[in-house]
């Protein structure tokens, strides 16, 4: 019996006419049948967004807080049934979803019910003499979030939880690959008294309903994270109601390595961070520019770490990686290895299917590490958001600089070294949102997280994420009761 899920508008679950199916990437089996909306659904969600908006924003800070940690109670005690729905419409292996994906995704709202309480800004004074300025920083009102298929539950939480602790009502529409996390959220939030229409799930093809949230006039923000071209077809269409954007977008991190670094922490670093998810992570290790005095030993040390990456059925506790998300994807990312190999790239690891006849059905492809490629060549200049890493070597840090700053992207990065000056001169040129330093991947609820360059602007998780989903309001009152104040020069 295939499951059917609707969506959540004004608090109440509403069919649609059509439906779209849900797959197991690991299996290629449907396991949902979910409604596919349409433009009248955004319609009905907004409206519902516009009503509820006074009632949650009386709730206060306090209220809002108490909620907002009444739902991460309700998500945390049914976490493993969240993380079986998660690996099995992600592919992800188990291990990942239960160590990482659910509770950090918990973690990340417990942090924003908190942060609702916490609004920091400029103090009240009399910056001019005679007048009293105060900031009030307020919410925008309808957010429109949309949000991917990596990390579908997580992602949707970045978004849900600043959002909604700053006083906003939001519409959210999850990837059709992976709506079903998302959907059971609102079901969570439905039970822990979040009122009707404060968030609205709505699911059907960004296309269609994605794009009229991203062009209705009442919607007064857009937050989306995705592919850079979609960000870059958003920013056009957004224009015409002028909407404020929160971009979080593609990436390429370099992963640079110098001779003194540890090399056996840096190779397991590689592998941790280059196939965590699959590769399907916009932080991932992609780039991998190595120092030209150990880069033999590295890369031949590397491919076999990477041979002992345990690929598998991801409900296997066993398992480190499970499928891509799809078996169009899979053939996407195994393009870029081809196409690379017929321009003299060599594979130093994997580059195909794994041969396990239990994976035959699934959208499996082996951890791969590419060599002997160009700095300007596809594979090392577009994101591929698959298990590819690419190895470069490189003489001295200048060059190492350059390198890691030579694509369109800005995400993110690291730097293996035990050079404590180098480490803080790379960290300073290096041309992305984050660095880290004999690490790749860790993240924090307390630390934001958001791209330079065409990764995109704004940024999830922390306090600063808490500001992008408001806007800041200058009251200024005049203290004299003067009718001409010092600067009228008509008198
Ligand atoms: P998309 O950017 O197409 O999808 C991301 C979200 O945007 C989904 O919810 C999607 O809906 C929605 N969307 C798509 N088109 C529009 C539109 N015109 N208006 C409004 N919303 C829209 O990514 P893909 O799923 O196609 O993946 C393609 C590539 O994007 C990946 O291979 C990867 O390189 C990159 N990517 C990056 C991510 C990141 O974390 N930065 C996350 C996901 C992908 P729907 O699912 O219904 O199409």
């Amino acid at each position: 019996m295939i499951e059917c899920y609707h969506s959540y508008i004004d608090g109440k679950w509403v069919q649609a006419e059509r439906n779209f199916a849900v797959k197991n990437p690991a299996t290629g089996e449907i396991i949902a049948e979910v409604d596919q909306c349409d433009e009248e659904h955004i319609e009905q969600a907004v409206a519902a967004a516009r009503r509820a908006y006074s009632e949650w924003n009386a709730l206060g800070p306090a209220g809002r807080s108490e909620l907002l940690l009444k739902w991460s109670e309700i998500l945390k005690e049914r976490a493993d049934e969240f993380a079986r729905l998660e690996t099995s419409q992600t592919g992800k292996p188990i291990i990942m979803t239960e160590t990482f994906d659910i509770p950090f995704s918990i973690d990340n709202l417990r942090f924003f019910g908190a942060a609702a309480r916490i609004m920091p800004g400029m103090a009240t004074a009399e910056y001019v003499p005679g007048h009293q300025s105060s900031i009030r920083r307020e919410p925008l009102g309808v957010v429109g979030l949309i949000s991917p298929w990596n990390y579908p539950m997580n992602m949707a939480v970045w978004k849900l939880g600043p959002s909604l602790a700053a006083g906003n009502t939001v519409i959210i529409k999850p990837a059709s690959l992976t709506p079903l996390t998302t959907i059971e959220m609102a079901r969570a939030a439905h039970e822990a008294g979040i009122p009707p229409g404060v968030l609205n799930v709505v699911t059907g093809p960004g296309s269609v309903i994605g794009e009229a949230l991203v062009k209705h006039p009442d919607v007064r923000m857009i937050s989306i994270t995705g592919d850079t071209q979609t960000g870059k077809r958003i920013m056009v269409q957004a224009a015409s109601t002028v909407k404020k954007l929160h971009l979080e977008l593609g990436g390429k991190a370099p992963f640079v390595v110098f001779a003194d670094a540890d090399m056996d922490a840096a190779i397991q670093g590689a592998a941790m961070g280059g196939f965590i998810n699959s590769g399907q992570d916009c932080t991932a290790a992609t780039r991998l520019y190595v120092e030209s005095s150990i880069y033999e030993e590295f890369l031949s040390k590397l491919a076999e770490r990477v041979t002992r990456i345990r690929v598998g059925l991801p409900m296997d506790p066993g398992t480190e990686m499970g499928s891509l998300i799809s078996h169009e994807h899979r053939d996407r990312v195994d393009g870029f290895v081809q196409r690379a190999i017929l321009t003299g790239a060599k594979v130093a690891v994997g580059g195909c299917r794994p041969d396990a006849p239990e994976l035959a059905d699934g959208a499996y492809y082996m951890p791969t590490v590419v060599y002997d490629v160009k700095q300007d060549s596809e594979i090392v200049q577009e994101e591929i958001f698959g298990p590819v890493l690419v190895v470069l070597p490189f003489e001295g840090e200048e060059e190492a600089l350059r390198l890691a700053n030579d694509t369109i992207y800005g995400l993110a990065s690291s730097v293996w070294t035990r050079d404590v000056f180098k480490a803080n001169r790379m960290s300073a040129g290096i041309q992305a949102g984050t660095v880290w330093i004999n690490d790749h991947i860790t993240i924090v609820s307390e630390m934001p997280h958001g791209g330079f360059k065409q990764s995109g602007f704004g940024k999830d998780m922390s306090l600063y994420a808490l500001e992008d989903y408001t806007q800041i309001k200058h009251v200024m009152a005049d203290l004299t009761g003067r009718v001409y104040k010092d600067w009228h020069y008509m008198k």
